[in-house]
């Protein structure tokens, strides 16, 4: 490593190489806190060039390399492991362009989530990528783990907002496909192999992301409902009515509510009674009246059909805050569960119910006194799930318990957060043997020494 080192500090600036201890602590672990390894160097390219500089030198070496964004990943994916560098993509952080007419933005990989936000509102427009990570997430580490977040009913996963990149290979070479065109069907479509491979087959240097104009309007409402075939009820017909508006349907269990209600001193209750289901719903668009009275009419018709029993609608800011509050509650959950598993199962929404309805039967019959939350994205077919034994020597065959119910229905044990480390023995239960076989060619053929986030995802 230190023939590499020295290698590089002949071809880099000074500031790209991090060797002091302290320094180096806040490129240990990302959010999953999996195992935290300090790396001996941080380098920090601070362009395309010298990640492609950095690459050549450690192919030549045989050197592995964890890739590392804004470290708010949950799968232990950009964590180091013994005898890695670290590359941050920190300072590749500028915006380079904004084609307010093409609405396309031009960002290098280290922008953070809310930079690239805040440039799109600034002319009118917006980045609808949205998570509770948005401050210290990098658009790099979105796109390697293809994330979605808050509004995905709408406009779909981050490889939906993806028009073009630039990667460098695990051997240093550049591979440009910064596209801005929305239709190009030249060929195999690059971009995609880079996109959700969790830095595995390559680094995301650079990226075009497609762009759409403000909705600045927003209706949020919570509902309380008595089953979850109302929950799917409302919202096939919030599908329709509120069409091209529907921007956010997430379902709460009432367990998980009840949690949130008990734990979390900020959030208050707007009903006064106790329901099976919850659902928070936002509209967004541009027309205050219509969108109002649209989205009023709409929870008017399902509280007739008794499809709602009750609701509550944001006439503030202060109101659909507090709604919202409830649903990211789960943060100050979280820590509550101290040797708690958390899930980001997608599962057909047929089959929901029945599938939380079996892992709790499964898990209870296991340990009587199980907690167990959940809540989800049921619109993108998201249920996240956080349980808790009380003992951390059950983690692994809790995991075991629910990705096998998971596989049971077709489902996928990651939805959004990926696989990283933490899910990789349970890849099984998702991917079939010749799929992953497949995965295996293509990683051996664009990193044949295996330098690049090696261990991670198989
Ligand atoms: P990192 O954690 O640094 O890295 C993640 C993975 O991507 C690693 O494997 C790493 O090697 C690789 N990587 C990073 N940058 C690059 C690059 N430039 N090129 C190639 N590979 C790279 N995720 C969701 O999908 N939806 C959510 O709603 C959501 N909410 C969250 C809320 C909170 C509070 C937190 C902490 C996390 C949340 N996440 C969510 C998970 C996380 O924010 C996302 O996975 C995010 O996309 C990771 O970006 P990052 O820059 O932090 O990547």
């Amino acid at each position: 490593m230190e023939k590499i080192i020295s290698v590089l500090r002949k071809q880099l600036d000074s500031t790209s190489i991090l060797s002091e201890e302290d320094l180096l602590q806040k490129y240990s672990h990302d959010w999953s806190y999996e195992s935290p390894v300090t790396p001996k160097y941080a380098l920090r390219p601070s362009s395309s060039h010298e990640v492609s500089i950095i690459l050549k030198t450690c192919f030549e070496h045989g050197q592995s390399v964890v890739v590392q964004g804004g470290l708010t990943g949950l799968c232990g994916g950009a964590t180091p492991r013994e005898g890695e560098l670290s590359i941050s993509l920190e300072r590749l952080n500028k915006i380079e362009k904004i084609d307010e007419q093409a609405m396309t933005i031009t960002v290098g990989a280290g922008v953070t989530l809310e930079a690239i936000q805040n440039a799109a509102s600034s002319v009118g427009l917006m980045f609808p990528l949205d998570l509770g990570a948005r401050g210290s997430c990098q658009i790099g580490g979105n796109i390697a783990t293809n994330a979605g977040g808050n509004q995905v009913i709408r406009y779909g996963m981050t490889r939906e907002l993806v028009l073009g990149l630039e990667a460098v290979l695990a051997d240093g070479t550049r591979i440009d496909s910064m596209g801005t065109l929305l239709k190009d069907n030249t060929g195999y479509d690059l971009k995609q192999l880079f996109i959700g491979s969790e830095g595995t087959l390559g680094i995301v240097t650079r990226a075009v992301l497609r762009l759409y104009p403000e909705t600045p309007i927003k209706n949020t409402a919570l509902c309380a409902l008595g089953s979850f075939k109302n929950c799917i009820e409302l919202l096939n017909y919030a599908r329709k009515a509120l069409s091209g508006s529907l921007t956010a349907f997430e379902v709460m269990w009432a367990s998980y509510y009840d949690a949130v209600m008990t734990h979390v001193s900020h959030v208050g209750n707007p009903f006064g009674c106790e329901y099976n289901y919850y659902v928070l719903i936002e509209t967004s668009g541009t027309n205050q009246d219509e969108e109002l009275l649209r989205f009023q009419k709409f929870l008017e018709d399902q509280f007739e059909k008794h499809v709602i029993l009750d609701a509550t609608l944001a006439d503030n800011l202060k109101q659909a805050e507090n709604i919202w509050a409830i649903r990211d509650g789960v943060g100050e959950l979280l820590p509550l569960c101290k040797s708690g598993c958390t899930f980001d199962v997608g599962v057909p929404i047929a089959k929901m119910e029945q599938f939380i309805e079996d892992v709790g039967v499964s898990l209870s019959n296991q340990y009587p006194d199980i907690q167990m939350w959940a809540f989800g994205h049921i619109g993108d077919g998201n249920l996240h799930l956080i349980t808790d034994t009380g003992s951390k020597q059950d983690k692994e065959n809790v995991y075991e318990t629910v990705y096998k119910e998971c596989q049971k229905v077709q489902g996928s044990i990651s939805a959004e957060h990926g696989i990283g480390v933490l899910k990789k023995p349970y890849l099984k239960y998702s991917r079939g043997v010749d799929e992953v076989g497949l995965m295996k060619k293509i990683k051996s053929t664009l990193d044949p020494k295996g330098i690049l986030d090696p261990g991670r995802l198989f």
